[in-house]
C-alpha cells in the first residue's frame, strides 16, 4: 500500500475523503481506494469487459483490445503518471477500471443506438451508465444495492455530465453545476483513457490490416517515433518496428504530460485537494503534444473508424441493439425475471439495463434466440 504521508498535500487522502453513501468501519488492512478498487475488479460488470468491444468486435481476432485490457491498460498508465506526481496511485487505478462499466455491446455504435432508443426515456450515456453500475445495478451486499464506493472514485467516473442531468445526481453532480474540478487523480484517469486508446488503435489497426504504415507515416507524432526505431534498428522485422514506435509515442506522452503538469501545479500550488477542485484544470498535455496527439485522434477517426469495415459491424451492431430494444419494449415477458420485476417500474430504464449489460456475443446469441425459430 502507498503510505499516503508520503503523497503530495494536495493528492487524494483517504483521511479527507468525502466518504461512502452508507458508512461502513475502516478496513485495517487495506487503504479506501485500494478496498473501492477490489470492489471493481470483482464485480460481475468488470468481467464482462472481456467480451465487450473496443473497435474490433470481440470474435474478430484474439489479439484485438477489449474493454478489459483497455481498462487495465489505462490503469497502468494512470498509476504511473501518478507516480510520477505524488498522487494516490489507488485511487487513479480505482477509476480507470471502473470508467468503461457501463459500456453497451458494440462500442460507440451500440451506445448510440441505445441513446436513440432511449431519446424518450431520458436517454442513454455510457459514462452515466458506468456510475449507475457501481452506484445501483451491482447487486453484491445485502445492505445496499451497488458497491457503496467513495465519493472520490464516483467523482472520477463521471466524466462529463449534462447540467439537467447533474441536478439529479446529488453530490457527484455538484461540479458540473459550479464548474470546478475533479480530483487530479480523475483528471489523470481521463487523459491516461485517451493516451492508451490513441495508442492501442494504431496497433490494433495496423495488425487489422485497416490502416497502413504508408497512411500512418502522414502522422507526425508517429513518423518521428517510426524514424528513431528505423534508424536504431534497421534489420528488425516491420512488427517490431511498429512496437517499437508504439512504445515510444506511448512514453513520449506521457513524460510530456507528467512534466506539463507539474509545472501547472507548481504554478497553481495547491495546499489540498479542495483547492484542486476550485483550481483550473492542471493535468494537461503542452500545447505541442496536444496539438499532435489530435492529429492523430483525428486519422483513427477518418480512417480507421469510419473505415467501412468497421462501419458494416457497426451498423450490424447498431440494428441488433434497436431491435432487442424494440421487442422487450413490446413485450416485457420476453424479460429475463429479474429484468421484468424491474421493468414494471420503469420498462425503458429496464430493458436499457439489460441490454447495456451485455457483451458483444451474448447480444449476438440473445438476438438470434428472439428472431431465429431453429435457435434454442
Ligand atoms: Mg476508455
Amino acid at each position: 500500500m502507498q503510505l499516503e504521508a508520503q503523497l503530495a498535500p494536495y493528492a487524494a487522502l483517504a483521511a479527507t475523503s468525502r466518504g461512502r453513501h452508507h458508512v461502513e468501519e475502516r478496513s485495517m488492512a487495506r487503504g479506501e481506494f485500494q478496498r473501492d478498487r477490489d470492489r471493481v475488479i470483482h464485480c460481475t460488470a468488470f468481467r464482462r469487459l472481456e467480451y465487450k468491444t473496443q473497435v474490433f468486435v470481440n470474435h474478430e481476432g484474439d489479439l484485438f483490445r477489449t474493454r478489459l485490457t483497455h481498462s487495465i491498460e489505462v490503469a497502468q498508465l494512470g498509476r504511473s503518471i501518478a507516480r510520477h506526481l505524488r498522487l494516490n496511485e489507488d485511487l487513479v487505478e480505482a477509476i480507470s477500471l471502473a470508467h468503461d462499466l457501463g459500456h453497451t455491446p458494440f462500442g460507440h455504435a451500440g451506445q448510440d443506438a441505445l441513446n436513440e432508443c432511449m431519446r424518450e426515456y431520458g436517454g442513454f450515456e455510457h459514462n452515466l451508465q458506468s456510475l449507475r453500475v457501481v452506484d445501483v445495478l451491482e447487486e453484491r451486499y445485502g445492505a445496499f444495492d451497488g458497491l457503496n464506493l467513495t465519493f472520490e472514485t464516483r467523482e472520477g467516473i463521471l466524466k462529463h455530465c449534462a447540467e439537467d442531468v447533474a441536478r439529479t445526481l446529488g453530490d457527484v453532480g455538484e461540479r458540473f453545476l459550479d464548474h470546478t474540478q475533479p480530483s487530479l487523480e480523475a483528471q489523470i484517469a481521463n487523459l491516461a483513457d485517451e493516451i492508451a486508446y490513441n495508442n492501442h488503435d494504431v496497433d490494433d489497426g495496423l495488425r487489422s490490416g485497416l490502416i497502413t504504415l504508408d497512411q500512418l507515416v502522414e502522422v507526425p507524432l508517429f513518423r518521428r517515433h517510426f524514424d528513431e526505431a528505423d534508424r536504431l534498428y534497421p534489420q528488425a522485422s516491420e512488427r517490431r518496428r511498429i512496437n517499437e514506435t508504439v512504445r515510444r509515442m506511448i512514453n513520449a506522452l506521457v513524460l510530456d504530460l507528467v512534466a506539463h503538469s507539474q509545472a501547472n501545479i507548481a504554478a497553481a500550488a495547491p495546499a489540498s485537494i479542495a483547492e484542486v477542485r476550485g483550481g483550473p484544470q492542471m493535468i494537461a498535455y503542452s500545447e505541442s503534444a496536444r496539438l499532435e496527439s489530435l492529429v492523430l485522434k483525428r486519422f483513427l477517426r477518418d480512417n480507421l473508424y469510419q473505415h467501412y469495415l468497421v462501419q458494416r459491424m457497426s451498423t450490424k451492431g447498431r440494428r441488433i441493439i434497436r431491435e432487442l430494444f424494440r421487442s422487450f419494449m413490446e413485450d416485457a415477458r420476453l424479460l429475463p425475471p429479474q429484468y421484468q420485476a424491474k421493468a414494471e417500474a420503469d420498462r425503458a430504464r429496464a430493458v436499457a439495463d439489460y441490454i447495456s449489460g451485455m457483451t458483444d456475443r451474448y447480444a449476438m446469441r440473445e438476438h438470434r434466440r428472439l428472431f431465429t425459430v431453429e435457435e434454442t
